[in-house]
């Protein structure tokens, strides 16, 4: 009998990544309507004291796996420590974050346990009837939602997107168990040896993290009004610029300040949309923000529909007015 809703923690240099937290959130939500537990799966070396973060964090226990192999995420020896949890404890539902190291794992291991996968789902929930996991994400280009249901094979397992689900506030009085399970590796487990990793130097931040986005555009004419009229309106704010795919192709901004659904999944607090009419995968990717501000010259610009705030007008005669209506505020 599978039982339990399992999340995959993933850590990288011994840090578990926000992802982690966020999908343990929302297993909290989805065992808590099954009358079932939640567990977190942590894979590493040297990772005991990181464990609690993850009950802290709505988890009622995390499994450790830990081994000099796994000490780097290589795709043969992660696979095979998830593969060992999943058939020594038989998980309802498994979920993995959709990061770089997510999309290697989840595909394996769907495939070596003989289990279905959902990818880059933007939304979960139990079928109260079923007790099946509904697992939503976009499809045919994203222009509609399509809900998955995997009924005949178990865990029913599905990745998600860092920023798409809500990590629950940090709880340091929740108690649980954390149990290390013991996976014998081999010189064959390891096909491929890691002779040295090597960081990508990051120029631009990360528009994840930010609590304000100032975010343009095709709207914006041209690179040079993208800055102009951007730049010190997210100074003012104390934000990060980031861009709608039209931006991007146009040139003005680099793909990694994308939101959307071939971008990144945004949650801050304010959301300005500068000249951006709101297609279904722009939306898709900043849906979540707390408070939207859109500003664009057409009255039907779809980004209304979702906007907490809509001004209709000009940017290029809005914007410089509004930084220097802050600019005054603040001073
Ligand atoms: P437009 O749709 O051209 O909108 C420009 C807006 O600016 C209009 O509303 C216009 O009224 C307004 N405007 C023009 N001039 C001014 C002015 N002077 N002042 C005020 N307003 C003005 N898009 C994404 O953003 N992110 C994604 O991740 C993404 N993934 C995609 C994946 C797939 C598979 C596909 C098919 C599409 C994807 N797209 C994505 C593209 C998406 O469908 C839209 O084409 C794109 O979002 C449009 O960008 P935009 O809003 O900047 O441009």
């Amino acid at each position: 009998m599978s039982k339990n809703v399992y999340v995959f923690a993933e850590q990288r240099d011994g840090n578990i990544q926000k992802v982690a937290y966020e999908l343990v959130g929302k297993a909290r939500e989805l065992a808590d309507t099954l009358d079932e537990k939640v567990y977190a799966v942590l894979v590493g070396q040297g990772m005991d004291a990181q464990a609690g973060s993850l009950i802290a964090a709505g988890a009622d226990g995390v499994v450790l796996v830990q081994d000099e192999m796994l000490a780097e995420y290589t795709t043969e020896a992660y696979t095979k420590a998830v593969v060992e949890v999943i058939r020594e404890k038989g998980p309802e539902i498994f979920l993995i974050g959709a990061t770089a190291i997510g999309r290697d794992l989840a595909p394996r291991v769907s495939a070596r346990i003989h289990t279905g996968l959902t990818a880059d789902c933007t939304g979960l929930a139990i079928d109260e009837a079923s007790r099946n996991l509904l697992m939503t994400r976009p499809a045919f280009g994203g222009n509609i939602m399509a809900t998955i249901v995997c009924e005949d094979h178990r865990p029913q397992m599905a990745t998600v997107r860092p920023g798409v689900m809500k990590a629950l506030a940090a709880d340091s009085t929740r108690t649980g168990e954390v149990e290390e399970l013991k996976v014998a590796f081999s010189a064959a487990d390891m096909p491929v040896e890691v002779v040295e990793v090597i960081r990508e130097e990051r120029t631009s931040v990360d528009i994840t993290e930010a609590k304000v986005l100032v975010s343009g555009g095709r709207g914006m004419s041209d690179a040079e009004n993208f800055n102009a009229l951007l730049d010190p309106l997210a100074e003012v704010l104390g934000g990060v610029v980031s861009g709608s795919r039209g931006a991007v192709d146009a040139g003005w901004i680099d793909h990694e300040c994308q939101v959307g659904q071939t971008g990144k999944t945004v949650r801050p607090d304010l959301y300005l949309a500068c000249g951006i009419s709101g297609a279904i995968q722009h939306v898709a990717g900043m849906e979540g923000a707390e408070y939207i501000v859109a500003v664009d010259k057409n009255d039907g610009a779809p980004i209304f529909d979702i906007a907490d705030l809509g001004v209709v007008g000009n940017v290029d005669t809005l914007l410089p007015k509004l930084t220097e209506a802050i600019k005054e505020y603040k001073e």
